[in-house]
Order: C-alpha cells, then structure tokens, then sequence
C-alpha cells in the first residue's frame, strides 16, 4: 500500500468513513442516521465542489457569482454541515437544489436560504411533499420506529395538500443555467421518489445523483412505508447518468466514485442487478407464481451481486410485485376483513393451549427457523396476550434474527420489536 493510500485511509478513518471499496458495514439504524458528525474539513472532491457527509450528504459548488447547495440532509445534521462547507467558501447562496423530496435531503434547506436564494426542483416535488405531509403521523411512527428516534409529537393534519412547498423554480424533464463560469444541467431522473433528479455539471464531468445510486441493493420497498418505487425508473435514470460519461458520480449517501470506468462497472451492475430482480419477478407473475415464492427463489447471480445493507432483495421482489398487481393474492378467503389471526385463538386452544404452542416455538428458534417461531408466537399470544414464556421465545427468535442480520433496515425493525417485547414483560404495556 502507498503512503498516499495510507494516509488516505487514514483520513477517513478519522472521519468515520468507509473505505473505498469496501461492503459498507451495516451499523446500528441509529449509528447510520448520525452518519458523519465527526467530519472535522469538507471533503474536496473536484475543483470547486466540496462534500460534507452525513444522513445525506450536502454538496456546495462554488463559482465566481456564488454557491450552490445541492441537498440539504437531515434537519439534525444541517448546522454542522453548512459550518463545514461556509468554512470553505462563504460566498452567497444562489440556488438550492434539491435532489428529492425525502427529509435527509429537505431538512437544511432553512439554514441555507438566504435573501435571494432560488430553490429548484423537479416539479413531482410538490405532490411528493404534499404526499409526505398527508401521511405525516403514518410516517413519523415510522421513521421514530426505524430509525430508533423519539416519537414525534402529535400535530394537527395539514390536510391532503398541506406541505410547505419551498422550491421557487420548478421543472420537468430538464432545466440548465449557467452561474459564473459554471453550466448547471438538471435532468429528471425518477426511481428512489417520483421527483428525483440528477445535477449534471458537464465542465468537470461530475453527476450528483442523489439516491440512485448507493452502496447496497436500492431500497426498492421501504418498510417505513412508500408508494411503488417504479424498477424500470431506477434502471432508466441509471442509463442516463451512465450516457453523460461521468468522471466523477456523487451519491448523496456515501462516498463519490471517481473515473468514467470504475463508474461504468459500478452503476451498470447496479443497473443490471435492478433489471435482473425486476423481469425475474415479471416472469415469475406471469408464470402464476405467488409473491412469498419469488421472494424465497430470486437470487441475484454473483457478478450482479452489490450487497443488502440497506435495500434487500427479498422486500423489493414483493414492493414490485404489489407495486404493479396490489394486495389480493387469488385466495377467496382474503377477500374479506376477516384476517387469518382471527381463528388463532381457537386454533391453540385445539392444540392443547398457548403452553404447546410456545414449546414447539422454542423448538423451531433452537432449530434456526425463527420466522416460523414467531408465527407460532402471534397465535399463541391471540390466546393469550399477556403470557410470559411466550413473549420471552418471541425475545429469543427476534435476537437470533437480529444477530444474523446484516441489514440495518431489518436490524432497526427488529430493535423495535425487542424494545416493545422487553416493554411488554416488564408489564409496561
Ligand atoms: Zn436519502
């Protein structure tokens, strides 16, 4: 190893970084979202276009006219990342772009506005707010239980069109300017969110590309929740960074990957691993096939494989299956508001009582099938709510999952689980 990478490595150690390279380490949902606090210098990435990293990251590029601010992240994380980038160049803010509409890239956009300040973006911004806004307290337990934050406080509904909608300039399919000596090309690049685009500076061959691009299969299917997440989208927006010839691309979660061959390799498979997963699952519903089946047998092949830290494969074969088909799978008995629970009780009560059930679900933990564990553990609680042993397996199967876990989606879900679980026997609830 040179010296050069030594100390690179170094670097980002310091910073908390994950090398270049690297699988990304699923941290703790709590760790992931905390992401970068301890930057101490923007990082540099090309002449005048500087990175502070977090939960998103936010970029400044500066020109001899002003900056722009591309993303905003999170709220929590926003002062800390303009004291990093004003640090490097504390000319005024001409234009806040944002990639999309998801709260990590949202949250600063207070601190930066400064009198004067054009905010853009895609114009499917305003339904997308609007959407989020609509749905506000679905999404904030959600996000509280995700990512293991407090629950948000309770607020009144803004209504079906009541976000605050900041961008002053809107677009649809492209939209340039020019500041300085600098050509800005925005393009409309959907697949994470509907309005997701893609900042294209043609002098230094640089794309930003917001959350199309990450170190982890794409979360295809949030399980916070979301509206279908289109496959194809991801793959056509991938293709169209891949033909601006990017010399540098700059995800907004993660480092940037730089020279044109390094990015043909990484986003093609990507692109490729995405288009894989999607016309398996396409054969495999047209071949009369049921979704927990696809989501059993689809595997992507070895040379496509871009790990599940964050997205997993198994959550996007179901998202795109009832992203385009919905919910009713052909059994008659779903039809109706009568769910399979409702005869969990009678059921353990034939077998001998929520004791028989609890046993054999200890047997299957003990026998690595924990899923079937806690199946056995939602009937024996329908017959029993408060019964002790079978709270304390269903503790046992959500740690012997969370151990295993390498995704810090799933890893977060079932923190959640565990905490309401351990709330449950120390009689809390
Ligand atoms: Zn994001």
């Amino acid at each position: 190893m040179s010296l050069a990478r030594i100390v690179f490595c170094a670097v980002l150690i310091i910073l908390g970084l994950p090398l270049k390279g690297q699988e990304p380490v699923p941290g703790n949902p709590a760790d992931v979202i905390r992401e970068g606090q301890n930057q101490k210098k923007a990082l540099r990435i090309v002449e005048g276009v500087y990175q502070a990293v977090g939960f998103g990251n936010t970029f400044m590029v500066t020109t001899s006219e002003g900056n722009v601010i591309i993303d905003t992240s999170l709220a929590a994380g926003a002062a800390h990342h303009v004291k990093l980038l004003k640090a490097e160049n504390a000319g005024p803010i001409r234009y806040i772009i944002l990639t999309h509409g998801h709260g990590d890239h949202t949250g600063g956009v207070g601190l930066w506005r400064e009198p004067g300040t054009a905010i853009i973006a895609q114009r499917n911004h305003v339904e997308f707010m609007h959407y989020q806004a609509r749905l506000h307290g679905f999404f904030g337990l959600r996000n509280a239980a995700q990512f293991a934050l407090p629950r948000p406080a309770g607020r009144e509904w803004p209504g079906n069109y009541g976000a605050k909608i900041e961008p002053s300039l809107l677009f649809d399919d492209r939209h340039e300017f020019n500041l300085g000596a600098t050509k800005f090309e925005l393009y409309h690049t959907p697949g994470e969110t509907p309005d997701h685009l893609t900042v294209w500076l043609p002098q230094s061959k640089a794309a930003f590309v917001g959350d199309n691009y990450y170190q982890s299969f794409p979360n295809i299917y949030t399980l916070r929740g979301t509206q279908p997440r289109w496959a194809l989208d991801y793959i056509h927006s991938l293709d169209k960074v891949l033909s601006l010839k990017p010399e540098v691309v700059l995800p907004s979660h993660g480092l940037p990957i730089h020279g044109n061959a390094e990015i043909t390799r990484l986003l093609t498979r990507y692109r490729d691993a995405v288009q894989y997963v999607h016309d398996e699952t396409v054969k495999g519903m047209n071949a009369g096939k049921d979704v927990f089946t696809l989501m059993r047998e689809i595997k992507l092949p070895a040379a496509l494989d871009v790990g599940e830290s964050y997205g997993k494969l198994s959550w996007s074969i179901r998202g795109i299956y009832e992203g385009y088909a919905g919910w009713f799978d052909l059994n008659p008995v779903t039809m109706y508001e009568v769910p399979s629970s409702s005869v969990h009780a009678d059921l353990v009560r034939l077998a001998g009582g929520a004791g028989a059930i609890v046993k054999l679900a200890m047997e299957r933990v003990e026998g690595g099938r924990a899923v079937e564990a806690l199946h056995l553990i939602e009937a024996a609680l329908a017959a029993d709510p408060d019964s002790r042993p079978a709270l304390e397996v269903r503790l046992k199967a959500l740690h012997f999952l969370r151990d295993r876990s390498r995704n810090s989606n799933e890893r977060g879900w079932l923190d959640y689980s565990i905490g309401v679980t351990k709330g449950k026997l120390a009689g809390k609830q």
